[in-house]
């Protein structure tokens, strides 16, 4: 036998992104919208498909994609961007903006993607942790720009920990380097407030949005970036060619034509988030961060063990996320439905007296 191939050195140092996906009754770990699309999303897609030349090449430049988001937006066509989810639009920023020599700076806790992509693409990282109520101040921004990163990483609404960043904070930040800033907004629709605003005056700042949670449409895997059209020129460069097959560009125009039927069940999602802040800040002991997404981090009192109540909540059916490794004996709870919900403040009420 001839010796295994050997990938390159530090790759096998890498785990391989997992999200166990469990056939629970209530799926609360993946921040998705608990709610199916509307009916008549359903139909117009069905209509769309059927008639999708697939035997061609898809339009390479995601044209009519690339120009409904721009107008939804009020932003040049040319300074947007889209890719097969946010995480590949990450992804594909970090291929032009990262990379050997360069360094990325991510505020921790953070989403683990950021700063995995920076590994995969050999960018140096520097990580800085950000303490409760894990506020970008003014003192984490010296630090950052200190570091001299040629990428910043700025997650508003922050996964996990579920807070927004001020504007403010975000301007002055922008307005201090010459590193790409890249403002993932994942959650912006739930709350905060949009760093769209800066692009037009601030060529540094590139934000990120995605279908996968408001639009409801994590399945299609489609995201998008609202940037300088030279960032757009540069990702134009890293790109697979025809990256966006026809069936998910036709899906994202579709569900542009839908967009007051998605954001019409925001509301409903809130109100959930904001009664699980209600019911577990009534628990004695149980730490729980204030939330501007869809989902809501929370530490059980002492001395309970945060894996072993995420293991009996499992045991009745609830699937919530771990995120001890990255906030102290802390879990993550997404805003599900309302009978999801019930289920959950029911169940950890059950495992907290038991
Ligand atoms: C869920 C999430 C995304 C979405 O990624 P997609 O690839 O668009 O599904 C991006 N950023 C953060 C912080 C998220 O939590």
């Amino acid at each position: 036998m001839t010796p295994a191939a050997e990938p390159r050195a530090g790759l096998r140092d890498v785990d391989p992104y997992v999200s166990p996906q469990l056939d629970v009754a209530a799926r609360l770990n993946t921040n998705e919208c608990p709610h199916p699309l509307p009916e008549a999303f359903s139909v117009e897609l069905a209509e769309v498909v059927r008639d999708l030349p697939l035997n061609r090449y898809p339009d390479g430049q995601m044209t009519r994609l690339r120009e409904e988001l721009a107008s939804h937006h009020g932003h040049p066509v040319e300074g947007t961007w889209t890719a097969n989810g946010s995480n590949e639009v990450l992804s594909e920023l970090l291929m032009a903006y990262g990379g050997p020599g360069q360094t990325a700076t991510v505020f921790e806790p953070t989403y683990l993607l950021h700063s995995r992509l920076a590994r995969l693409t050999h960018t140096q990282l520097a990580g800085l942790r950000l303490d409760p109520p894990y506020a970008l101040d003014e003192p984490a921004i010296e630090l950052a720009l200190a570091g001299e990163p040629d990428v910043i990483f700025v997650c508003s609404p922050n996964n996990p920990t579920g807070n927004a960043q001020p504007l403010e904070s975000v301007a002055s930040l922008a307005d201090r380097t010459a590193a790409l800033v890249i403002v993932d907004e994942a959650y912006i629709e739930f709350g905060g407030e949009s760093t769209l605003k800066l692009v037009a005056d601030h060529p540094n700042v590139a934000v990120v949005r995605t279908f996968s949670k408001a639009f409801a449409m994590a399945g299609a895997r489609l995201g998008y970036v609202l940037a300088d059209p030279e960032v757009v020129a540069d990702l134009q460069r890293v790109r697979l060619p025809y990256h966006m097959s026809a069936l998910a560009q036709a899906a994202g125009i579709v569900a542009l034509h839908h967009t007051a039927e998605a954001m019409s069940l925001l509301d409903a999602i809130r109100a959930q988030r904001d009664r699980i802040v209600r019911e577990l800040t009534a628990v004695p002991g149980m730490t729980v961060f204030p939330s501007d997404a869809n989902f809501v981090l929370f530490v059980p009192p002492s001395p309970h063990d945060a894996r072993q109540v995420w293991r009996a909540l499992l045991d009745r059916g609830v699937l919530v996320r771990d995120l001890t490794a990255v906030v102290p004996n802390a879990l993550r709870v997404t805003a599900g439905a309302s009978h999801e919900v019930d289920l959950f403040l029911a169940s950890l009420q059950e495992v907290l007296s038991g």
